[in-house]
């Protein structure tokens, strides 16, 4: 990067970001870019910090310029809303090959052409230390679902499967790896029957694929009152929406949809793919609030979408809190939650 420099490579990085999209007034190369939004505003940021949130020698560039940007519109989808315009912040070291940021903006790019999100603008510097990657992600939204809006009698529900993810981090520790075209690299970890869970899974941690409208098209037929992306794990996602709700919740074991990819993986290392769903994290699907009575709508108006959704247990009045039921026995479960200060994950 030091040979080539910051002036050429912003040039090489702006010839290649499109000047037009929907709402796009004026796009990269002013002090700062013009956009139009609809009629409430979202805004989110989220950063990846190498060796906190990521790891280089298990991420493909190509995959983390996918991932930051999926990880933030996440966030505008369990609000309800369409992504729109981005922004992104690059920390680099100076021994950063400019090939490396080529590759991660061959994958941001291509995730905002796939998802219709303009990059509007952005900022390059240098670091001496981990690289820190920041997007921050504009929607827009007509009603907001917020997490404080989950009331007593609601079914607890969650999109998709869970665990695999969480099988994906467990198996990059394990040594297996993606190459940069997204497929596996070989190292022998895995036998020929094993493949394609190996590859989901890690696929599912690397390049996650969530839900984007399903929770919008929810909110608009008032088929759900609350809801959160499942980035921390269920347990500590569920105890947010609680405490922000003012409610205690609890989920049946049994009704977790775990990833059958992770179950298969786990029981022949003899895991435990619940623990995996429970608390793994990163599986980017959504944890809502439906009404009782409206849990049928709403799974058939997901399913519309293409999108499982899963009743898992209820809302109750009480105390912030989240228990297993297991033959009507309530176990408080102990939540785990994101901590970038006191350790990456732990029971909180
Ligand atoms: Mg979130």
């Amino acid at each position: 990067m030091s040979d080539i420099g910051e002036k050429a490579i912003l040039r090489h990085i702006r010839s290649r970001i499109p000047s037009w999209g929907v709402g796009l007034v004026l796009g990269v190369g002013d002090d700062a870019a013009v956009v139009e939004t609809g009629p409430r505003t979202l805004v989110t940021t989220d950063s990846l910090v190498e060796g906190i949130d990521f790891r280089s020698e298990w991420t493909p560039p190509t995959l983390l310029g996918r991932r930051v940007l999926t990880i933030n519109a996440s966030d505008i989808a369990a609000m309800g809303g369409v992504p729109r315009h981005a922004t992104v912040s690059l920390c680099l070291r100076p021994d950063v090959t400019f090939g490396f940021v080529d590759a991660f903006y061959d994958g941001l790019l291509e995730r905002c052409a796939e998802l219709g999100i303009n990059l509007i603008g952005g900022n390059l510097s240098a670091t001496h230390g981990s690289i820190v990657i920041d997007v921050t992600l504009i929607g827009e939204a007509h009603e907001c679902l917020l997490r404080s809006g989950a009331l007593a009698g609601d079914c607890v529900a969650v999109t998709g499967t869970l665990g695999a993810a969480a099988a994906g981090a467990r198996l990059l520790t394990q040594g297996a790896r993606l190459n940069a075209e997204g497929g596996l690299s070989s190292t022998g970890l895995w036998t020929e029957s094993s493949s394609a869970a190996v590859l989901h899974c890690l696929r599912a941690n690397l390049d996650p694929a969530p839900p984007l409208t399903v929770a919008r098209s929810l909110a608009e037929r008032g088929f759900v009152h609350a809801a959160i992306d499942l980035s921390d794990g269920l347990s500590g996602d569920l105890m947010a929406l609680c405490a922000e709700s003012n409610l205690s919740a609890w989920i049946d074991p049994e009704r977790i949809p775990l990833n059958q990819h992770a179950v298969n993986l786990e029981r022949a290392r003899g895991g435990d793919a619940l623990a995996l769903a429970l608390h793994g994290g990163d599986d980017y699907q959504l944890l809502v609030a439906v009404p009782a009575e409206k849990v049928e709508d709403a799974v058939a108006e997901a399913m519309m979408w293409d999108v499982k959704l899963t009743c898992i247990g209820g809302f109750e009045a009480g105390e912030p809190l989240v228990s297993l039921k297991m033959d009507q026995t309530l176990t408080a479960l102990s939540c785990v939650t994101q901590d970038h200060f006191k350790g990456v994950k732990r029971p909180g």
